[in-house]
């Protein structure tokens, strides 16, 4: 079965960075037999320059007619004068909003070779591997009524909405209890269950979605105590589920746990599992161009992609293994490289990735 797959490259190190991740995966199509079908489109600044405006119809088209997106980072000082409405962002909201994406998930994982890059003590760290499974299109970001009024005192008051429904909770709950299931088997759903009552529906969920998935076991933890948990001792969770605004604090918790944007992979899915996978750092214009960015975040995203989407698990464990074969080799981009380790520059980096996938 050919898999449709649509990349879109962006701004900044987009373009150097998924060029890599394009090679890995011609790599694993030749191994695997995969029958990759890709094709590229505009998003973000560059597509603003092409034709006015972040994510051109085509564009969208292409997206919802593919089996799976691989995205590079969109963004960069030449756009930030823009109105709002047009930025570069605005592409990748698009997106996620017309295919519904609406299940985020953000796996933190050291590698135990780059122990010494957390800013956490190497033994708190080492060997970490969490999923968080965040919910990204309700919550309080977009519940309504929301704005800034003015009272009857003359004073102003911003105001903002909590609110999921049942079906929101139950098709998040569905992505994270099939992730634990895949995984350690362990399921920690983070509320503030003693103060909001939207909390207090979603953990009663939870509870109630747990009678069909015996082989999970499920946690629940309130978000105050989530965050302290995740710096005192996060290799106690397996996978992690909350609403959008917790989940958007945690995870970037989580993210700098490993010390390193620049290996940090994410998806965001559909109801039917359909996915956009993307490195979870922006575009770094301060080194785009200059061959210094880190591929191994995009790489990892293309890994993703195989597994979630596109159900080529052995293909997805094949580049996660190439990839700690590299990291063995010493080879470092300068965003992770210490003393003792080989620098390298962004090709260098894909190419060893794709000579371990093919040697090992
Ligand atoms: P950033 O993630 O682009 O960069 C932050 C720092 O991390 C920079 O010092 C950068 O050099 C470094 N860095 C990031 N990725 C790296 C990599 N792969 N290898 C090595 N170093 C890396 O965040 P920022 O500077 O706040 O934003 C820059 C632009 O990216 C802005 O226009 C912003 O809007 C956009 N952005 C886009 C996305 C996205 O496309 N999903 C996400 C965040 C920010």
């Amino acid at each position: 079965m050919t898999h449709n797959v649509l990349v879109l490259a962006g701004d900044g190190i987009g373009p150097e960075i998924v060029a890599e991740a394009q090679k890995v995966l011609h790599a694993v199509d030749v191994k695997f037999g995969l029958d990759l079908k890709i094709t590229n489109a505009l998003v973000g600044g560059s597509a603003i320059d092409a034709t006015g405006g972040p994510l051109p119809e085509a564009t969208l088209n292409a997206a919802k007619a593919c089996d799976a997106i691989l995205l590079g980072a969109v963004g960069g000082p030449k756009w930030d004068g823009l109105d709002m409405a047009i930025r570069p962002e605005k592409g990748l909201l698009g997106l996620r909003s017309n295919l519904k994406l609406f299940g985020n998930l953000r796996p933190a994982i050291l590698y135990p070779q780059l122990a010494d890059a957390s800013s956490l003590k190497p033994e708190v760290v080492s060997g970490l591997d969490i999923l968080i499974v965040r919910e990204l299109t309700g919550g309080i970001y977009f519940g309504q009524p929301r704005g800034v009024r003015v009272l009857e005192n003359g004073e102003r008051q911003g105001y903002n909405t909590y609110v999921y429904a049942e079906s929101e909770i139950r098709r998040i709950g569905k992505v994270a209890f099939e992730a634990a299931r895949a995984r350690g088997g362990r399921l920690c759903s983070v509320d503030k269950a003693n103060v909001l009552e939207v909390t207090v529906l979603w953990r009663e969920i939870m509870d109630e979605m747990s009678a069909d998935y015996p082989d999970v076991t499920l946690s629940h933890m309130y978000v105050d105590n989530a965050a302290m948990q995740l710096v005192r001792a996060p290799k106690q969770f397996d996978v992690m589920v909350t609403g959008n605004m917790f989940g958007d604090i945690l995870s970037d918790a989580a993210a700098m746990l490993t010390g390193s944007i620049g290996m940090l992979p994410s998806a965001s899915l559909d109801e039917a599992g359909k996915g956009m996978y993307e490195p979870c750092h922006g575009s770094a214009p301060d080194i785009a161009g200059q061959g210094k960015a880190n591929p191994l975040a995009t790489i990892l995203s293309a890994a993703m992609m195989l597994r979630y989407t596109l159900n080529e698990g052995a293909a997805a464990d094949a580049i996660e293994k190439a990839v700690s074969v590299v990291l063995d080799q010493g080879l470092r981009t300068p965003d992770i490289c210490a003393a003792g380790n080989q620098e390298v520059d962004t090709k260098t980096m894909g190419d060893a990735v794709v000579s371990a996938l093919l040697n090992g």
